[in-house]
């Protein structure tokens, strides 16, 4: 049985009853609007334009740049990445070929000087690439792309493609932060999903990346897998918490086999079924939270000691693609397939399939494939929601200061649906604060929707074609 309230130490756990009538599925919202309202009329043409304008203000922002390497070995069943399963790792040349050019036509026009505050590769798998490309990689952007001194630079690192020499070069090649997949460590798990990945190996990945100078570790961590138990995680958190990493990223692995081709491989009646797996990740956060970890946000836990976690306290937490982050004003320059920028007041993505990436560098045009122009109104409900996600609070006032309206009267409709969750004691509404309850903040995504104009109309629309 679920107990109703569980106090940790920053939050609150709400009960079944309070998760199942609140906790709905939506948005992570690592942008908003959300990618899946970008359109096709704001296409390269548009993206090339904002990037040229940046370059000609007086005092750009500096950059943080995405590079997206979609190949990974093997297919794990629970992945909803956009990727390329493949073992022909000479497939990698071309694909760092065009990379090349999309830095070009970047680089070429995004003029005059901008340090390079932030550097991450995700993917699929970027470990998938060997030393001298993953070397060969690093001299091309740098040399388009000037590293900042304090330069963060991160990387999703697979250790079963990461031995302890790769580690190294990494760290000699500048990265001082990783994020490890794991998810579970499990064998039974482990089989049922396609990933056997030991903890020894996990450890040694760990270990090297510390003694060779990496500041952080994140570890990604997944709930709801088949063949997982309560009692099967609990020995799991005790081996991750063996490794201390400084950041814990604990995932719902959400079951859509007709959306996700690699899920229609997992065995529906081994998934845990919905009360153990609410009981699995309450088990797993009051552990975390017993551990010594802050809950962040969003799925995220750091320890106090951690960037994310000093950043939160001081309100300087920031959310974009990567999750939270530390830095706040960088224009985002997503390279590689499917990778996203965010440049002023505009978000842009890239084109998903390899085939088009590569015909429209060949052709010397940028990959743009959808976008968004952000209006005021987008403009100011990103700043309610994104105060929500990073800090669980917003100060009426700032917006107000900020955008010129008068929150109250702007946000007429919003505040009456928050009287549900204000009754329910997830948020308190006074006059110049919106505050996420402890209790609350493991459903803010539910409180942030609330103000996603987007999902209002949406909502409208549905119960318009109800009545008709
Ligand atoms: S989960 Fe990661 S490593 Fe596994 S297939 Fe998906 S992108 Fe590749």
């Amino acid at each position: 049985m679920l107990s109703s309230v569980m106090s940790v130490k920053d939050i609150e756990l709400p009960g079944e009853a309070l998760l199942r009538r609140f906790d709905h599925p939506g948005p992570r919202y690592t942008s908003y609007p959300t990618a899946d309202r970008f359109v096709e009329t704001f296409d390269a043409a548009a993206f090339a334009a904002r990037l040229a304008g940046r370059g000609e203000q007086a005092a750009p922002p500096p950059l943080s740049v995405y590079v997206h390497v979609p190949f990974c070995d093997k297919v794990c069943f629970y992945c909803a990445c956009n990727k390329v399963v493949t073992r022909h790792h000479e497939r990698a040349p071309e694909y760092l070929r065009a990379l090349q050019s999309e830095a070009d036509l970047v680089s070429g026009l995004l003029t005059g000087p901008r340090d390079l505050e932030q550097l991450h590769f995700g993917g699929g798998t970027p470990t998938f690439l060997s030393n001298a490309e993953l070397e060969q990689v690093m001299a091309m952007l740098t040399s388009r792309f000037p590293l900042a001194d304090n330069a963060e630079c991160s990387i999703e690192v697979d250790p079963r493609s990461t031995p302890a020499e790769k580690v190294r070069t990494l760290a000699a090649l500048g990265f001082n932060r990783m994020s490890v997949g794991v998810q579970d460590f499990d064998p039974e798990v482990q089989k049922a999903v396609n990933r056997l990945q030991s903890f020894a190996m996990t450890k040694e990945t760990i270990d090297t990346a510390r003694a060779a100078g990496f500041k952080s570790v994140n570890l990604d961590l997944i709930y709801g897998l088949p063949k997982q138990t309560r009692a099967s995680f609990s020995n799991t958190l005790d081996r991750v918490l063996e490794l201390s990493p400084e950041r814990i990223a604990l995932y719902h692995y959400a079951h859509l086999p007709e959306r996700f081709k690699p899920q229609r491989r997992i065995v529906a009646a081994e998934l845990p079924p919905p009360q153990e797996k609410t009981q699995i990740m309450l088990d797993a956060i009051s552990r975390l939270a017993e551990a010594g970890y802050r809950y962040i946000g969003m799925d995220h836990f750091a320890k106090d000691a951690d960037d994310l976690a000093r950043a939160q306290a001081l309100g300087r937490l920031h959310r974009n693609f990567q999750g939270y982050s530390t830095r706040p004003d960088c224009d985002l320059i997503g390279l590689g397939v499917s990778a996203i920028s965010k440049v002023g007041p505009t978000y842009s993505q890239n084109v998903r399939e390899l085939d088009q990436y590569y015909e429209r560098l060949n052709a010397g045009r940028l990959p743009t494939a959808r976008g968004v122009l952000l209006e005021h109104d987008d403009l100011l409900r990103r700043a309610v929601i994104m105060a929500l996600m990073c800090h669980f609070h917003v100060s009426k006032e700032a917006i107000e200061a900020a955008y010129l309206i008068r929150f109250d009267q702007y946000f007429g409709r919003e505040l009456e649906d928050l009287r549900d969750f204000e009754e329910a004691g997830l948020v308190e509404i006074s006059t110049d604060w919106i505050s996420v309850l402890p209790k609350g903040k493991l459903l803010v995504r539910g409180i942030a929707m609330v103000f996603d104009r987007y999902l209002r109309q949406d909502q409208r629309l549905r119960r318009y074609s109800k009545i008709v």
